[in-house]
């Protein structure tokens, strides 16, 4: 998963892009859910909330890290689930 720092600027450009509806308006800023990020494997070849945030700060989550396999197999239970 991805997450979002205290360096958001609340400007909600990445809440529409993600595939997962994984970003939320937290209490101060936008926030991630890790059960529904797949870091955008499945859908695009590259996160979209990262390609669009105008101040970079939404980076790996290193308490949520993930190999491919399991963000695809998270991908596939989305799928399933939807
Ligand atoms: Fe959503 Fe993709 Fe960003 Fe994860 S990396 S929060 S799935 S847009
Ligand atoms: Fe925050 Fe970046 Fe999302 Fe804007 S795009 S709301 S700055 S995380």
């Amino acid at each position: 998963s991805l997450k979002i720092t205290d360096e958001c600027i609340n400007c909600d450009v990445c809440e529409p892009v993600c595939p997962n509806q994984a970003i939320y308006q937290g209490i101060e800023i936008y926030e991630i859910d890790p059960s529904l990020c797949t870091e955008c494997v499945g859908h695009f070849e590259v996160p979209q909330c990262q390609r669009v945030c105008p101040v970079n700060c939404i980076p790996l989550d290193p308490e949520h890290e993930e190999s491919r396999e399991q963000l695809l197999d998270k991908y596939q239970k989305l799928v399933a689930l939807a």
